[in-house]
């Protein structure tokens, strides 16, 4: 293994649980705790990312050797780490949860790059901390395998995500119950690597407030500002609000990211949301395949959806007014915080626009745009359309004769077709009006759809086909569905079948339609 460099600043200059080891606790005072992963029967890696290797300045050799999979499975540590889990908390469900914490997650180590950046390397299903509370601190392959593409397909989207180095198989069970009805068993364990600039999420800050813990909270923040947001400057009260009006505005940018391209995050607990406005935590998400702003992929989430597509916006608003909440302690009034929400629905509002000029290509989104769009959105829940097949059919659709051909594979439902088809062209004829009254060229045009519109996205059957597969001993699919979504926005001859509508098959199958956050 080469020599990664570590520069190790949260643990070096934030104040940490005197206690070590996973002795479940609650830590006061502190925000980290020393622990180190519990070591496994037999790592194997089973994938990785060329990109995050690169980045870390690893080499094929590297990844190839032994030694990988020993330290990305938590059995070696190189010099320089220094293994920890956060302590933090977070409101679940809309509801106030306390402590939460890694409880299966263990950095490894702030790494610099030769380019001088820093990634923060973490194990997620590494063992017991102190934040593990009654669970086992460890991963099924299904989930890790679930966050380890997803993590990286984002990426290659376009959206802010965390990023996924290496998944290694522990040669380990770990017992599930993988719909919460009493039929617990065993399935394999893996080890997903994570990288990002910084894990910190919006309970990182809001326990210390809740515990009014207020110097551990300005502590925090200064900290925070100095190594992961340097370009900000002023103090005190004003730097505060600079920061958190940035942090409103990277959660805005990301979450319309997610609705272009039809992301369903599944848990916005606010624990699970990261002040560098990156996706993180990869659980029960799905993606939209017929439209429908009302879906959830996740079936402990199915009485209220809090978390259905359509409601990610007002959402993440919400789990941005929790994080106001707890940095109000560090300002004298409310009016600052009250701007930095303010920024979050101007910059969301601006998105949204972009996103809609962009996904019907044109040069600009009026007032009319934004109806076009809704009156859209309205026909292909209706109609159950496939939201991706649709956008990309309609970059090439004749409209002007109001064809639907083009748009034969989107449909679900031949009734629902034909219900929506007077409608839908009806619409089409509108658009074509607007798109001729458009100052972009036709060449110009197809060209901003198809790099807002993608081709590829990390439909559910996909991943669970790779799976079926992996669980039954062939992890090959991994590399190869990873390899589709390196480039979402291409059209890949002979990987049609990637590109394909969700089979029938996979309307009502567990892993496809229903996940549960049992992972
Ligand atoms: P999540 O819903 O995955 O964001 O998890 C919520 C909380 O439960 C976090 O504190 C996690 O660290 C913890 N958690 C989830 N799964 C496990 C597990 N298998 N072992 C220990 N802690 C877990
Ligand atoms: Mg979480």
């Amino acid at each position: 293994m080469p020599a990664l460099r570590f520069d190790n600043a949260f643990v070096r200059e934030l104040p940490g649980d005197p206690e070590q080891g996973p002795r479940r606790r609650e830590v006061r005072g502190a925000l980290w705790s020393a622990v180190t992963p519990t070591p496994v029967a037999a790592p194997a890696l089973l994938a990785h990312s060329q990109e995050v290797a690169a980045l870390l300045g690893l080499a094929e050799e590297d990844l190839a050797s032994p030694a990988f999979a020993q330290v990305f499975a938590g059995n070696a540590l190189l010099p320089g780490m220094h293994p920890y889990a956060a302590n933090y908390g977070g409101h679940q469900f809309g509801n106030w949860a306390g402590q939460l914490g890694d409880g299966r997650a263990i950095t490894l180590g702030e790494a610099i790059n030769a380019a001088g950046e820093r990634w923060e390397i973490q194990l997620k299903g590494a063992g017991p901390t102190p934040y593990s509370r009654t669970a086992d601190g460890r991963a099924v392959l299904r989930s890790s395998i679930r966050e380890f593409l997803c993590s990286e397909a984002m990426h290659h989207l376009g959206v802010p995500t965390t990023r996924a180095l290496s998944l290694v198989a522990t040669g380990e069970d770990v017992v599930r119950d993988m719909f919460y009805d009493g039929h617990p068993k065993p399935e394999p364990g893996a080890i997903v690597c994570r990288v990002a600039p910084s894990f910190l999420r919006f309970g990182n800050y809001q326990l210390p407030a809740s515990r009014d813990e207020i110097d551990l909270l300005r502590q925090l923040v200064d900290f925070t500002i100095q190594r992961d947001f340097p370009h900000l400057s002023g103090e005190g009260e004003a730097l505060y609000a600079a920061w958190f009006a940035e942090v409103c505005e990277r959660t805005a940018v990301m979450v319309a990211h997610w609705m272009r391209v039809g992301f369903v995050h599944g848990v916005m607990n606010t624990d699970n949301m990261s002040v560098l406005g990156l996706t993180i935590d990869y659980g029960p998400y799905g993606w939209i395949d017929d439209y429908d702003p009302d879906w959830t992929p996740n079936t402990t989430d199915a009485q209220g959806r809090r978390y259905r597509f359509g409601w990610q916006p007002r959402v993440a608003w919400w789990n941005l007014s929790r994080l106001a909440q707890a940095l109000a302690p560090l300002f004298e009034g409310v009016d600052a915080l009250q701007e930095g929400l303010q920024r979050y629905a101007d910059t969301y509002a601006r998105c949204d626009r972009e996103n809609i000029a962009r996904k019907l290509g044109l040069a600009r989104c009026g007032d009319d745009d934004v109806v076009l769009m809704q009156d859209l959105q309205v026909l292909m829940q209706a109609g159950e359309i496939d939201m991706t097949l649709f956008f990309r059919a309609l970059i090439e659709a004749d409209v002007d004769d109001a064809g639907m051909a083009a748009f034969e594979e989107a449909f679900y439902d031949t009734a629902k077709r034909d219900a929506v088809q007077p409608a839908l062209r009806a619409w089409l004829t509108r658009y074509a009006a607007r798109r001729s009254a458009d100052p972009l060229s036709a060449d110009e045009r197809r060209q901003v759809m198809r790099l807002a519109n993608p081709r590829y996205v990390l439909r559910n059957y996909l991943a669970q086909q790779v799976i079926d597969a992996a669980e039954a001993g062939d992890p090959t699919g991994i590399a190869e569905l990873l390899d589709v979504m390196r480039r979402p926005y291409d059209d890949q001859p002979g990987r049609e079948r990637f590109a394909q509508r969700r089979p029938d098959w996979a309307r009502q199958r567990a892993g496809c339609s229903m996940l549960s956050c049992s992972s």
